[in-house]
């Protein structure tokens, strides 16, 4: 065990779980149990069904709590999994405003299922305090949701100035960190109030385990979604959770590298003839760099960047070596996605458009590779 003041990456590997009393392993104990027994009627145990709660899942739900600065945490079967369980806790009539630019599973979730139980979305430019704010209805919005970085345009909200927002209309705001890790932000600590994440991305980081979590500082709300947990039942099986917890050792080690990596990359594709922008929070002039910096501790390892046609566009995407072609992000390969046909496909392409997603824009997620072998991909294939 570790205390607070421990370096971030000491808190990595030594959080939640330190040695087997009984055999000394290093390794948590996987108890892949569905059933406990129980002493007597008058005697239960601690454990009694593993939808209710198992050993191996509570350590990791223990340690992403901590690492996030919060004091209750889930782990859901996906991050869609937490986002959908957090999102439950509203009720019909209830309204939320949500970044335009939110990850579009969670725009389905939002639009196509939880509309239909009367819990109201509007979508706004989260970048633009005035804006949220004109979308809030006073007494009928509950909750700000938001993502920072943004996905794909890597736009950065002011998580300071939202949580301010959101006490002035006593609304509960939710955060998915995923493209940050609480290695990198933590929104707890900025105000907010719940943390969602796809673990599938960073927390796991080897491209093998889907999984979610949801963290919260406060004990009601903590409850609340340990309710859904349990009611719904799309808990993260005991095997995962180990995995995740093996993955979660050398978060800080991979989250330095991939970004390492991403601002060598940015940098050198800023000047590059070929390649219109690069959208990184670590360049200076991104438009959310003083922000960003303010409210965590890096830019991160993805970055989107724009180049001067399509036929080069899809050139990369078919030659890169070094960057596996495909959907999803934070691994320890680097992974080159095309936001037009993949994360936004279901958009129609003038809404597309309007929003800055272009035919020829890619997001790049940074593994833990030399920087040097990514860069020179590229810079092989686009000249
Ligand atoms: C991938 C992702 C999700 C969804 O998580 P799954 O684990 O795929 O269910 C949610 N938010 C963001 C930002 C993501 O990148």
């Amino acid at each position: 065990m570790t205390d607070k003041k421990a370096g971030r990456n000491t808190r990595l590997v030594h959080t939640g779980y330190d040695t087997d009393p009984h055999t000394g392993a290093l390794s948590v104990p996987l108890i892949h149990a569905s059933t406990f027994r129980q002493k007597s009627v008058t005697e239960f145990g601690e454990y009694d069904y593993s939808r209710s709660g198992n050993p191996t899942r509570e350590t990791l739900e223990k340690i992403i709590a901590d690492l996030e600065g919060g004091s209750h945490g889930y782990a859901f079967a996906s991050g869609m999994a937490a986002i959908s369980a957090a999102l439950m806790i509203f009720s019909p009539g209830d309204h939320l405003v949500v970044c335009e630019d939110v990850y579009g599973g969670t725009w389905r979730v939002l639009t196509g299922l939880l509309s239909r139980f009367g819990i109201e979305a509007t979508f706004a430019d989260a970048t633009d305090l005035s804006a949220f704010e004109k979308a809030i209805i006073p007494g009928k919005t509950k909750a700000l949701y938001l993502e920072t970085p943004s996905n794909p345009l890597m736009k950065i909200t002011d998580l300071r100035a939202m949580s301010a927002l959101a006490k002035k209309y006593d609304l509960i705001t939710l955060v998915d960190n995923t493209f940050m890790s609480p290695y990198l932000q933590r929104p707890l600590e900025l105000g907010c109030d719940i943390v969602l994440h796809s673990g599938t991305k960073f927390l796991n980081g080897h491209s093998d385990v889907l999984c979610g979590f949801a963290v919260t500082a406060d004990k009601a709300l903590g409850k609340r979604i340990k309710y859904i947990q349990n009611s719904v039942g799309a808990v993260l099986p005991p095997n995962d959770c180990w995995l995740v917890i093996r993955g979660l050792k050398t978060l800080g080690v991979r989250m330095e590298a991939g970004q390492k990596s991403a601002q060598a990359i940015a940098e050198a594709l800023e000047k590059h003839p070929n390649v219109k922008q690069v959208l990184y929070p670590g360049l200076k002039k991104h438009k959310g760099y003083e922000i960003n910096r303010a409210q965590s501790d890096g830019a991160g390892a993805v970055l989107s960047f724009e180049l001067k046609s399509t036929e080069l566009t899809h050139r990369l995407l078919k030659e890169m070596q070094y960057a596996a072609f495909a959907v999803s992000l934070g691994g320890v390969e680097s992974i080159i996605s095309y936001p037009p046909m993949m994360s936004h496909a279901a958009m129609p392409p003038a809404e597309r458009a309007a929003r800055g997603i272009s035919d020829s824009l890619v997001r790049l997620s940074l593994g833990v590779e030399d920087t040097e072998d990514v860069l020179n991909d590229i810079l092989r294939i686009i000249e």
